[in-house]
């Protein structure tokens, strides 16, 4: 396993639309196992593939908190939400390719989802609470949505203007 450097906002890679994974071989397990170690160092409870700069459509996450809880990494290959609540769920989320800056997202507070496991099998989950917020969060970079799009253009452009500079300072040193 490796780490994998994160790619930060803005770049175009974050905005395109990733490829469905046609099939789970070696590169895509070797992939899921890098993209697990760097989500954890990082540290960080979800992360989509497009953001280690590979357009496909694979997420690794794992939202326990508790530090005497058994840690759950879940990698999701070809996710897809086939229902969503009424109910509303607001969340200040962040992102590991917009360091230290965090925003208040409205999503839908459950939603059930089917990917296929590195395995190859099916499988199907109903998620809720930071799950439900995590999973639609790293399905959006899938199709090339951050969450400060769901924000107003004033606070994205802000933020945005931020990264700017941070990618500046650190291409200097
Ligand atoms: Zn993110």
């Amino acid at each position: 396993m490796s780490l994998r450097q994160i790619l930060i906002h803005p770049d175009p890679r974050l905005k395109a639309v990733a490829d469905p994974v046609a099939e789970v071989d070696d590169t895509i397990r070797r992939l899921a196992d890098d993209m697990l170690e760097t989500m954890y160092d990082a540290p960080g409870i979800g992360l989509a593939a497009p953001q280690v700069g590979v357009g496909k459509r694979l997420l690794v996450m794992d939202c326990v908190k508790g530090e005497d809880e058994a840690p759950r990494p879940l990698v999701l290959i070809n996710p897809q939400i086939t229902w969503v609540s009424d109910e509303m769920n607001t969340y200040e989320e962040g992102c590991l390719s917009i360091p230290d800056q965090y925003a208040e997202v409205e999503r839908p507070a459950v939603v059930d989802v089917t990917w296929t496991a590195l395995d190859g099998t099916p499988q199907s989950e109903r998620f809720d609470g930071l799950w439900a917020t995590c999973v639609q969060h790293e399905i959006d970079h899938l199709d090339g949505k951050l969450f400060i799009d769901y924000l107003k253009p004033l606070r994205r452009q802000m933020i945005t203007r931020k990264m700017q500079k941070l990618k500046r300072e650190r291409a200097r040193t």
